[in-house]
């Protein structure tokens, strides 16, 4: 059998990979809060662990693999959003335009991860079906002396009851303090307690609990969800750097202290951050962008996944313009190579191999790039297709390629003729105008018009010239 190895940021070393059950080898990623559209940022971590998935359903069988993402729907900057909307005077309670809210963004987030050829999770907890499960969490980790509550409907872990707290990030509590903007108040007994229970007023999500009626924090989330779903011990959690402290070094206090005969979980996963032509990603610098943006843009899912997997996991990634345009050519010419070809039975072993060494996709795209000749055409699919490129279902945006338009090239053609003669360009403009719009580029020159169907080529609507 293929032997995976990962890099565990736990303890800062790729592994071998030794599943707990082979035959249910149980993965989790933090999932998105749900209260606006994915950036850019948002879907990495996606892509990544949608590969990973994808290797261990190919090494392990499809049936042998759990993989869940979680969908935390309780949240402040929620709430806020249906504040908003409230007070702008939508219809409905306010708990309504939360759950109106919660469903729309939930929707938009799957359609958009589709779109990058993610597979959906075998699992997406919603925070808010596990209450009970987070409940009976706290009332575990007060009653083993890790937490207390404060008599105001707050209850808070005590981080100084947790000695390996930081083991995961490194760091001492003291550089913790000191790195973080950590909130002290008033009913904390250590500044670095945070909350895992807090109280909700009557028109905020809430729910009836030992401390009143309130809402979980957010770390407690994904250490009740987890345990429900996989148990005490499972194989791999995953999520973006920027999660690793506090929420994951959370994560783990909650879960080993309420459940010490377990291991929560055995590799911890982190991806590297995302920039924008060289720069962060932020509002003020303009370069802010959902993935919706990127496809209304006419950037196809299948070409905004393969810029993600040009750059290892690990190492910062770059989206730029470039990267784009030069994906979208490398896809067009494997596609054209690959057009009528019969998939090869397996993935090439250099590419297995390559993803096996802690998702080296770099690496993997280089083997297909060796792969993308005539004689090994059906190699390169079956080996693309590994990685979630080349599928049919992600290849509708190329489908223009073999669309005839030279009906169209003829009138356009005709057109200016006429126009040469009559110095009226009025219908030569007309139909310029509609093809543009159809998202086909226009060339003209002296001897000829050609047209090119672009990545946002709709055939439909020619049907109006
Ligand atoms: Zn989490």
């Amino acid at each position: 059998m293929t032997t995976i190895k990962l890099h565990n940021t736990r303890t800062r070393g790729k592994e071998v990979l030794n599943p707990i059950n082979p035959d249910d080898v149980r993965l989790y990623l933090c999932g998105p809060t749900v209260y606006d559209r994915a950036h850019l940022g948002n879907a990495r971590p996606v892509v990544v662990f949608d590969v990973l998935y994808r290797l261990l359903r190919h090494v392990y069988g499809t049936d042998h693999v759990t993989y869940a993402r979680n969908f935390t729907d309780v949240d402040d900057k929620i709430n806020a959003t249906a504040l908003a909307r409230k007070e702008a005077g939508a219809p409905g309670t306010l708990e309504e335009l939360v759950q109106e809210r919660t469903e729309e963004t939930i929707s938009w987030y799957l359609a958009d991860m589709a779109e990058l050829g993610a597979l959906e999770p075998d699992h997406m907890p919603r925070a808010t079906a596990y209450i009970p499960q987070m409940i009976a969490m706290i009332e575990e980790l007060i009653a083993k002396g890790h937490a207390y509550a404060d008599g105001a409907g707050h209850v808070l872990f005590s981080v100084k009851s947790y000695k390996d707290y930081g083991a995961l990030s490194g760091r001492s509590v003291d550089d913790m303090i000191a790195g973080a903007r950590v909130e002290v108040a008033d009913n904390k007994r250590d500044p670095m307690d945070f909350v895992l229970w807090k109280p909700s007023t009557d028109e905020l999500p809430g729910w009836d609990s030992p401390w009143g009626r309130g809402r979980p924090g957010w770390h407690i989330e994904c250490s009740a969800m987890s345990h429900e779903l996989f148990g005490d011990s499972f194989d791999i959690h995953g999520g973006g750097n920027d999660l690793m402290f506090p929420h994951h070094e959370n994560e783990i206090a909650q879960s080993c202290c309420a459940h010490p005969e377990g291991d929560f979980a055995k590799i911890w996963l982190h991806n590297e951050m995302l920039q924008v032509e060289g720069k962060k990603m932020s509002k003020s610098l303009g370069n802010f962008f959902t993935v919706r943006d990127l496809l209304d843009q006419g950037y196809p899912g299948e070409v905004i996944r393969l810029v993600f997997l040009q750059t290892h996991y690990r190492k910062p990634m770059d989206w730029t313009d470039k990267k784009a345009k030069e994906a979208e050519a490398t896809l067009r010419r494997w596609r054209a190579l690959t057009t009528g070809i019969n998939p090869a039975p397996t993935a090439s072993v250099a590419v297995i191999d390559a993803l096996s060494d802690d998702l080296n996709t770099a690496g993997a795209l280089a083997e297909l790039h060796k792969l993308a000749s005539a004689e090994t055409a059906a190699d390169l699919l079956t080996s693309a297709r590994l990685l979630g490129l080349l599928t049919d279902k992600m290849g509708t945006w190329s489908q223009g390629e073999n669309h005839d338009l030279s009906h169209h090239e003829k009138s356009l053609f005709d057109a200016r003729q006429v126009a040469i003669e009559t110095k009226d360009f009025a219908e030569v403009d007309r139909l310029k105008t509609a093809l543009i719009a159809a998202g086909v580029e226009v060339r003209m020159s002296k001897t000829g018009v050609e047209l090119v169907p672009g990545p946002s080529f709709d055939a439909s609507k020619l049907d109006a010239i």
